[in-house]
């Protein structure tokens, strides 16, 4: 049996995968089993942001590996310490949750926001709102929380308390924000749904309407965090800082970890007992977690990844085939006027360029470290492919 026989013999068939094995992985490029190269504009969504294999991040994870790999959150350890310090004063929240993935880092924020009313109101204000066409994870709570219809099949019954308004229509947003409700949750750039961001009108409405009601706003940046829009954070570009954000996919290069952030006024909601992870701000995660964070805050890093990304967008525009290009930074959806998504992201796959899909869209997230040359480079084949 080759590889791919194998896999499917024994693991469950949930995900589809394309025809690859991919073995090994430098900077922005990965091999297969039989040599051939591909340059990677995915980051295996958006998480290896540094890269394959990042020099200073394989060491600082490497040496903690071989230093202390686990304790579980009964004991006390830097590396946690030190990677919640950087991660709250880098984004200027309070304090921090540490999870395993977005999904919790999610279920983390809705209970910290179900919390906080609770403490302050009493029973009956739980409902969360979400936007139409979200992704916020794949567990029970979570799938709840996703405004797709196509997810919420199969697995009844779902968690209660969530309600859904349209994206960009702060008409509906008002007729739904009665006295249930103790949080509005939304990604500024709406990733799975279709790369396609939020209007600054409708994000400034959310944050006015909601807090002349003290309901908490939850921005959900597991895939637009960790300088993927160009700021660390998008929020920062809509000028704006949710009480509460989510990060996960892109912080630790590659390794699981989620983390919930909370601001002065909820920091202290989730007290001894009521959330944990057995694996939650796991060393080797921290580690890693540091690594990237050092790298990305550094001077001018993120205002070159910003530099980056609008070359990369104009030349993606200028391809003919291409009916727009969506998102922000480096998270990049690309309208098609003839092709299916799925057939582009093959025909790539092919000419040695690996991309993602969302929906109709092509989906482009390059790790941050991508050279010019590198772009162009990925650029010739689209082309080719379109
Ligand atoms: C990927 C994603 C999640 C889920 O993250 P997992 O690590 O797969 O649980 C949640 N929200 C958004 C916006 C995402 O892009």
């Amino acid at each position: 049996m080759n590889t791919q026989e194998k896999l499917n013999a024994s693991v469950m068939g949930t995900y589809g995968r394309f025809p690859v094995v991919l073995e090994q992985g430098s900077n922005c490029t990965s091999k297969d089993e039989n040599g051939k190269e591909y340059l990677d504009f995915g980051s295996g969504i958006g998480t290896s942001s540094l890269g394959y294999c990042n020099e200073a991040w394989a060491d600082a994870v490497c040496n903690q590996v071989r230093t202390i790999q686990h304790t579980s959150n009964l004991y006390y350890t830097a590396v946690q310490a030190e990677f919640a310090e950087m991660l709250c004063s880098a984004t200027g929240y309070k304090k921090v949750f540490f999870g395993n993935s977005g999904a919790e880092a999610n279920e983390c924020a809705i209970k910290l926001a179900r919390k906080y009313s609770f403490d302050k109101y009493g029973k009956g204000r739980h409902t969360i709102i979400t936007l139409v066409n979200s992704f916020h994870g794949r567990t029970m709570g979570t799938l709840s929380a996703t405004g797709q219809d196509v997810f919420h099949n199969y697995f009844f019954p779902f968690p209660e308390g969530f309600d859904y308004v349209k994206a960009n229509d702060i008409d509906d947003l008002k007729n739904h924000l009665d006295g249930t409700v103790c949080a509005v949750m939304m990604e500024y750039v709406q990733g799975e749904g279709g790369v396609n961001a939020l209007e600054q009108s409708f994000v400034d409405a959310v944050y006015e309407l909601c807090s002349e009601r003290d309901i908490l706003v939850i921005a959900d940046e597991v895939q637009t965090g960790a300088g993927r829009t160009g700021t660390l954070l998008a929020g920062e570009q809509f000028g704006h800082q949710a009480d509460i954000t989510t990060m996960a996919k892109g912080i630790a290069g590659g390794l699981p970890i989620g983390a919930c952030l909370a601001n002065e006024k909820c920091a202290d909601v989730l007290g001894k007992g009521t959330h944990g992870s057995t694996f939650g701000g796991n060393p080797v995660c921290c580690a890693g977690g540091i690594a990237v964070l050092k790298t990305i805050t550094a001077e001018g890093f993120l205002q070159s990844v910003k530099e980056k990304a609008e070359y990369l967008r104009t030349k993606i525009a200028e391809i003919p085939g291409v009916a727009g290009v969506s998102g922000l930074g480096m998270m990049i959806g690309i309208s098609l006027k003839d092709k299916t998504s799925l057939d582009v992201a093959n025909a790539a796959l092919e000419k040695g360029l690996l991309v993602l899909t969302a929906k109709d869209k092509v989906r482009l997230l390059p790790p941050l470290v991508i050279s010019y040359e590198e772009i162009d480079k990925g650029i010739e084949i689209l082309k080719s492919v379109l």
